[in-house]
């Protein structure tokens, strides 16, 4: 099998590509991506020299180098990531999320069409859109996200992902292409840049600097480990059905506030070194970032019964794990 990965060099790229160059050995992947700021080719440092694995570095917004890439690689399928994936950024400058949210999704979108068209083949292959549960607003202190939950985005970011649903969609509609669309809660876990709340917690802390922490830390978030996330990627683009939707979450819901916290007694646990022996000292409120949605949460029931998906492990053991990871990093 031949797969195309976008954004393989961001933190859910990489991690799945690891997954899937693990799980199928039969599978020859080929990652696009423009390298941003928020790539790092050191997380695929152990796949890097695998015959099955090879990195193209293009803008999927350059349609020629999109088209000529779909049609040397040929691939049997698509895990469509990459993006421009950070709010805070999106709300300080739109158009890169314009760009690489709505119109490289198009490229690809549309040039995998018209090479499945000329390859005969229309609609076989699979592209599988990964998109996110902020395109969905903001619920109040009740209610989850559905796949039938109405599009209320509130942020460029969310907004510029919305447009690519909508893409998506149109497209099995109009051209029956076979597209899955998945939209998941927050992840956390390895290989997440500096910028998202996790890495930031951790590295503010070590350097004893202030811990940001936006309005009054009462926002809600849906926290799911990347690896329940890639592997609910893998089962979605094999056995999920085509023209659906898939919303991914961990039934995980944390205040910001109380997550600060308790990443910072896992720190004081690991490390030992907090301020007057505790990290929280460091807690330090913010003015709150404009449109910031008030709660996400996902109800995962149609993955969970119709693909048999479930979160693994328990939320303290990942955040643990994720805390030493960023530690090492942190410490390097
Ligand atoms: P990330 O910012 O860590 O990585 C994105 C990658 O895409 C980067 O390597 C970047 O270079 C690449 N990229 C961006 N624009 C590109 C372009 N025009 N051409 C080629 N490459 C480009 O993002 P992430 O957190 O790994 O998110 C991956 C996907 O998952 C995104 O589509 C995001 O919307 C979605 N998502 C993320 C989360 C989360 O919590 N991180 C949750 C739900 C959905």
């Amino acid at each position: 099998m031949h797969i195309i990965i976008t954004g393989g060099a961001g933190f859910i790229g990489s991690n799945l590509i690891l997954h899937l160059m693990d799980t199928y050995p039969d599978y020859h992947i080929l990652n696009l991506d423009k390298l941003s700021y928020a790539s790092d080719p050191a997380y695929l440092k152990r796949v890097e020299n695998n015959a099955r694995y090879n990195f193209l570095h293009l803008d999927l917004v350059n349609r020629k180098m999109v088209r000529d890439a779909i049609r040397d690689f040929k691939p049997d399928g698509i895990f469509h990531l990459a993006a421009e994936s950070h709010v805070d950024n999106s709300i300080d400058g739109p158009e890169p999320f314009v760009m690489s949210n709505v119109v490289a999704t198009f490229n690809i979108l549309e040039e995998f069409r018209q090479y499945q068209t000329g390859s005969g083949k229309p609609g076989d292959a699979r592209f599988l859109h990964v998109s996110t549960d902020e395109v969905y607003g903001s619920l109040g202190p009740g209610g989850f996200f559905t796949e039938k939950s109405p599009y209320a985005p509130n942020s460029p970011y969310s907004a510029t992902k919305a447009g690519s649903d909508f893409l998506v969609r149109s497209y099995y509609h109009t051209y029956s292409m076979n597209v899955i669309t998945t939209n998941c809660s927050n992840n956390y876990g390895p290989h997440q840049h500096d910028e998202k709340l996790i890495p930031t917690v951790i590295r503010s802390a070590l350097r004893h600097e202030p811990i940001p922490i936006y309005g009054k830390g009462d926002n809600i978030r849906d926290w799911l480990y990347v690896e329940d996330h890639c592997r609910a990627l893998d089962l979605a683009f094999h056995d999920g059905k085509a023209g659906e939707t898939y919303v991914i979450g961990g039934h995980n819901e944390w205040k910001n506030i109380d997550l600060v916290r308790q990443i910072c007694r896992i720190m004081n646990a690991v490390t030992g070194e907090g301020p007057e022996g505790d990290y929280q000292n460091l807690m330090s409120f913010t003015a709150d970032r404009p449109g910031h949605d008030q709660r996400y949460a996902i109800d995962p029931s149609r993955i969970e019964s119709e693909l048999g998906w479930r979160p693994t492990g328990t939320f303290l053991n990942h955040l643990e794990n994720t805390v030493r990871w960023y530690i090492d990093r942190y410490k390097e």
